[in-house]
């Protein structure tokens, strides 16, 4: 019965990818009176990209929604659980995943079938440029990052959008992957790195290479000048080729198959509103998450079945459109939350190619911010027990936190320090001095030893270059040691400059770095110090009495004697 079916005399979706053929096979299947047509500006079968992965989530989920495009991906699709690490002629393994990687023009293929299967009518070549043409009660905006419906409407939708400072192009090719594979090598431009896995039977890969704005300037590796604007097909073939030689070493068959393949920068979107008036956004017209998550066409593929879901719940139409964005938008925001931290590590991947192995290992796994010690060993056990060892000569998080720390010209017994209570958060510099072995954030208190700095309420996006001059001044008039406190204030969003912060002031001006976490989560501050993100965790005195586990850390902690 469809009783409470939004009543559609005709529906149009803009764009034939992923999140315009679900949804119009999903509004066809919610009312098969509606008629239902795609426009899509290109040719039936000039798909562009190679493999695409989802997450075993991301299938288990599917599964429940719509059964058959999880059977067509896991029947398309290559599976493999691991993640490799390829460096400085090293390997490094990290077990614990389950992903299925699928060609994106084979999914699109499938669900194309099953949109004509179903009766949506596909109408290739056609190119929407005015929306309000569109005879339609509804028209689904699913025209990708450009979309046209977005821009047309931009007073309406409100897009935003940040542009990643790195390089990428998306190529194919035939490489000796069985797992997601990240290959890193250095050139005599600089570094260039893949992300790189099997997704077919044929073992045809995904090769998509990424470099530094610097670095990529340097190399030019589109053969033209920095005033000449190439042309996409030429730029293709030397981009190719360029690549090619590169990696040479990692191919099985020479060359890399290109389609598409420009340089680009990845562009972060954001919409306020997905709705206006008959007009919907859905997948990477609404929004878009950095590739290194590997979420686009997941979040494409949710949006549609979500609209579906909302239009076939009531008959009210603005009641459904609202129902869409309210279930969609949070989740999606999460997921971008998360991509936003891995798209800074990969434009900032140089700084931790000469990290040791295990800890690059740890600190690619935390880069989106949410991986603690815990969460890595539930992934993989044996990977951490041998970071563990290798930091600690033990195991597990006391250990870790129990190591000493040796700074210019003084040891401390473990990585834990305490901090004095009554230090609000205060946007700026202040001093600290270690008293009585606590740190005492005090501007007036000159009268402790070891000096340092505090930058204290650090937000993101503003204050990564400026922390790093603050500190590296500081440390000119004799601090020892920087301290660094995230605003509150911005939740999860300080956390990722606080990190940057530190772990330039480790890596380029060899300065101690201590991480101030209130409240105090011990296996995260492992995991900080695994990734060799921080030298030191401060945690309020109290809390260190409050953890079993951590207390015998404090006593040596305490302990502060010059070397
Ligand atoms: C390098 C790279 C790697 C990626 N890897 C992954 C991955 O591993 N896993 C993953 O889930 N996602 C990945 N993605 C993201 C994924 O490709 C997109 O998120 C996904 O394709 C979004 O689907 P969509 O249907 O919203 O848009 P699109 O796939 O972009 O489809 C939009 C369609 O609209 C058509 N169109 C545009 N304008 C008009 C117009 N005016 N009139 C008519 N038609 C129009 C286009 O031709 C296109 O067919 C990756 C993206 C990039 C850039």
């Amino acid at each position: 019965m469809l009783t409470h079916v939004t009543q559609l005399r005709r529906v149009v979706t803009v764009g034939g990818g992923p999140a315009g053929l679900l949804a119009a096979i999903l509004m066809k299947e919610n009312d098969p009176a509606t008629e239902v047509e795609v426009l899509e500006r290109n040719p039936a079968d000039a798909g562009y990209g190679f493999g695409l992965v989802f997450s075993a989530v991301t299938l288990a989920n599917l599964r429940a929604d719509v059964p058959w495009l999880h059977d067509d991906l896991t029947r398309l699709g290559r599976h493999w659980s691991d993640i490799e690490l390829r460096l400085h002629g090293e390997n490094l393994r990290l077990g614990g995943n389950s992903f299925t990687a699928v060609s994106r023009s084979r999914l699109v293929g499938s669900l194309r079938q099953h949109a004509e299967t179903t009766g949506v009518r596909l109408t290739d070549q056609r190119e929407v440029t005015d929306p309000e043409d569109i005879d339609a009660d509804l028209v689904l905006g699913a025209d990708g990052v450009s979309s046209r419906i977005r821009d047309h409407f931009a007073g309406r939708f409100f897009p935003e959008i940040r542009v990643a400072t790195a390089k990428y192009a998306w190529f194919g090719g035939y490489a000796d992957f069985d797992a997601l594979t990240f290959l890193f090598e250095r050139t005599e431009h600089g570094w260039f790195a893949v992300h790189g896995y099997p997704y077919d039977e044929e073992g045809t890969c995904t090769f998509l290479v990424e470099t530094d704005p610097a670095t990529w300037e340097r190399a030019r590796p589109t053969g033209y000048g920095p005033d000449e604007t190439p042309a996409p097909g030429a730029s293709d073939e030397v981009a190719r080729r360029f690549c090619s030689e590169v990696f040479a070493g990692s191919l099985l068959q020479p060359g890399l198959l290109a389609n598409n393949s420009v340089w680009r920068n990845f562009v972060t979107l954001r919409t306020k509103t997905w709705h206006h008036d008959r007009y919907v956004l859905l997948g990477d017209a609404a929004h878009t998450a950095h590739f290194s998550v590997g979420s686009g066409t997941k979040m494409a593929l949710e949006d549609a079945i979500a609209l579906a879901t909302a239009l076939r719940a009531t008959n009210d139409l603005p009641a459904a459109l609202r129902e869409y964005e309210a279930r969609r938008k949070p989740k999606v925001e999460r997921l971008q939350a998360a991509a936003e931290p891995s798209m800074a590590w990969w434009e900032n991947f140089r700084r931790y190619v000469d990290l040791p192995m295990p800890q690059l290992g740890m600190h690619f796994l935390s880069r989106s911010g949410r991986v603690t010690h815990q969460r890595a060993s539930e992934e993989d056990p044996e990977f951490v027990r041998g970071l563990d060892r290798w930091f600690s000569g033990g195991e597990g998080v006391d250990a870790v936190l129990g190591t000493p720390f040796d700074g210019p010209s003084w040891r401390l017994t473990s990585r834990v320090v305490a901090l004095s209570a009554g230090s609000p958060v205060q946007r700026g510099v202040r001093s600290i001095v270690l008293r009585d072995g606590r740190m005492v954030v005090d501007p007036q208190d000159t009268a402790g030893e070891l000096p340092g700095v505090l930058l204290d309420g650090l937000r993101d996006g503003q204050d990564v270059e400026q922390g790093v001059a603050d500190a590296v001044a500081a440390a000119e008039r004799g601090a020892q040691l920087v301290m660094l406190r995230a605003d509150p204030a911005t939740a999860e969003a300080g956390t990722l400059a606080r990190s940057q912060i530190s772990e330039r002031l480790r890596l380029e001006h060899g300065l101690p770095t201590v991480t101030l976490e209130d409240p105090p989560d011990f296996d995260l501050a492992a995991q900080l110090v695994l990734s060799g993100r921080t030298d030191l965790v401060a945690v309020p005195a109290e809390a260190i009495g409050e953890h079993p586990g951590i207390s015998a850390a404090e006593t040596r902690t305490i302990e502060h004697s010059p070397r």
